[in-house]
C-alpha cells in the first residue's frame, strides 16, 4: 500500500511531535510515524519506575488523542530522498521528511523502551521493572552521569532501606557539568545513604560484579548500567549511508537541513546539530525547523541554530537536586522545582498543545 504526505516526520518523541504540532495548526499535511502508539516523557521514566504511584501513566499519552495531523504507528524499515518503507509493507511518499528518530539506551532499555510499543504495554513494563525494584535488597548502578545520578537518588528516595551503591568510572559525578553541580550531587546523594564509589568499572562475572582496578567484587540483586546512548538511524544505511558519520549520527547544516538534499532536514538527539542532547532542546529544534519550513514557503530568510538558553537539572530524589542554569548553579527549591514537581510532563505537553492524562 502507499500513502502520500507534504511533511513526513519519522519519529514522535520530542523534537518529531515539537515539528509535527506546529506544521498542522499552521495547515501543512503531515504524517508522523513512530514504532510506538504514545508519546513518552522520558524524563519522568526513572520517578516513574521506581515509584509508580505518584506518576502513574500520566508521562504518556497515545498520539491519537494529542496529534493534529495524521498519525501512522509503523517503524520505518528504510528511506530515500521521496518515499520511506515501513516493515509492515505501507510505503509513504513525501515532498520533505523530517528525521526525529532519536536515540535509545541499550544498557538501560527501560529508559526508552525497545519492546513496549503499546500503551498498555508500557504501564505493564514500568510496573514490572517497579517489583523487581522493589524486591531487591541491593542494587547496583553503574554510571554517575546524569541518568544514573538521576536513578540512585529516585530508588533512594523511594526506597530508604536498600543498599545503594553508584559506581562511576571517573573521580567525579555528571562529568561535563560544573564542578558546583557534581559536588552538591555527591552531597545530596551520600545524605540519602548512597555509597558512591568512583574510579570503578564493574562488569558482571557470573553473579557477582567485578572491577578489576579496584579488585574489588560485589554481589547484587540488581544492576543497571547507565552508560551511554545511541541513535536510531539503522535504517537509514541501505539506502542514504552518507548521510551518517562515524557514529552513526545524521549530518546536518545549521539549518537542520541533511548534508546534499534540498528536502531532508534532522533534529534532536539522532542529529549533529547539537551536542547538548536533550528532549527540552529536541522540542525547540522541532519547533524552530517548523517555523523555518513555514518561512521558506513563503519565501522569507530563516536564521541559522542557535542553542536555546536552558537549563539542566538533575533530581537527586524527590525532594532535592541541583539546578545548573544559564545564571548560575543552584540548589534552591524554586528553580530545582522546575523539573523537580512533576518533572516536566505538565510543561511539555502545554508546548504540544495538551495536557497530560489523568492518573490512575
Ligand atoms: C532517564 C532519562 C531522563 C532524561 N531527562 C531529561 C530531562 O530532564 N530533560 C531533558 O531535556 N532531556 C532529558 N533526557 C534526554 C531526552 O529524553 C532526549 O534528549 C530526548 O528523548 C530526545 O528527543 P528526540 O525527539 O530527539 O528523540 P526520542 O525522544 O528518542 O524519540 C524518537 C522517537 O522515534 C521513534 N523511532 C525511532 N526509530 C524509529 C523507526 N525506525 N520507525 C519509527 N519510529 C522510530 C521512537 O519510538 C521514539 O518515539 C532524559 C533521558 C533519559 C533516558
Amino acid at each position: 500500500m502507499q500513502k502520500q504526505t507534504d511533511v513526513l516526520i519519522i519519529g514522535g518523541g520530542f523534537g518529531g511531535v515539537g515539528a509535527a504540532q506546529k506544521l498542522s495548526k499552521n495547515g501543512v499535511s503531515v504524517t508522523l510515524v513512530d514504532r510506538k502508539n504514545y508519546f513518552e516523557v522520558t524524563f519522568a521514566t526513572l520517578r516513574d519506575v521506581t515509584d509508580p504511584g505518584r506518576l502513574g501513566n500520566s508521562p504518556r499519552k497515545l498520539y491519537s488523542d494529542f496529534i493534529d495531523g495524521t498519525f501512522i504507528q509503523g517503524s520505518i524499515e528504510s528511506m530515500n530522498d521521496k518515499e520511506a518503507k515501513l516493515t509492515n509493507g505501507l510505503s509513504i511518499r513525501f515532498k520533505q521528511a523530517i528525521i526525529a528518530s532519536g536515540s535509545r539506551y541499550p544498557s538501560l532499555p527501560l529508559a526508552k523502551s525497545n519492546s513496549a510499543f503499546d500503551y498498555s504495554e508500557r504501564n505493564q513494563e514500568i510496573m514490572n521493572e517497579h517489583k523487581s525494584i522493589a524486591s531487591a535488597k541491593s542494587i547496583l548502578v553503574i554510571g554517575g552521569g546524569a541518568v544514573g545520578v538521576e536513578f540512585a537518588g529516585e530508588i533512594a528516595s523511594a526506597f530508604p532501606d536498600k543498599d545503594i551503591t553508584l559506581a562511576h568510572s571517573t573521580d567525579t559525578l555528571l562529568d561535563n557539568m560544573k564542578p558546583k553541580v557534581q559536588r552538591k550531587a555527591l552531597e545530596q546523594l551520600t545524605a540519602k545513604g548512597v555509597n558512591v564509589k568512583f574510579n570503578r568499572r564493574f562488569t558482571k562475572d557470573g553473579n557477582v560484579y567485578r572491577c578489576s582496578k579496584s579488585q574489588e567484587s560485589l554481589q547484587v540483586d540488581i544492576a543497571y548500567a547507565c552508560v551511554g546512548m545511541l541513535p536510531n538511524t539503522e535504517f537509514l544505511k541501505a539506502e542514504l549511508p552518507g548521510i551518517l558519520d562515524d557514529k552513526g549520527f545524521v549530518k546536518v547544516d545549521s539549518l537542520m537541513k541533511v548534508q546534499g538534499y534540498e528536502n531532508l532536514y534532522a533534529l534532536g538527539d539522532c542529529a549533529t546539530l547539537d551536542n547538548h542532547k536533550h528532549g527540552y532542546v529536541a522540542s525547540v529544534q522541532g519547533a524552530m525547523l517548523a517555523d523555518a519550513l513555514l518561512r521558506s514557503a513563503k519565501g522569507k530568510k530563516i536564521k541559522p541554530y542557535k542553542t536555546p538558553p536552558f537549563a539542566v537539572i538533575t533530581p537527586t530524589g524527590t525532594d532535592s537536586g541541583v539546578a545548573q542554569m544559564p545564571f548560575g548553579v543552584t540548589t534552591a527549591k524554586f528553580f530545582v522545582n522546575l523539573k523537580q514537581k512533576d518533572l516536566g510532563i505538565s510543561n511539555m505537553y502545554k508546548i504540544y498543545g495538551s495536557k497530560p492524562d489523568k492518573l490512575n
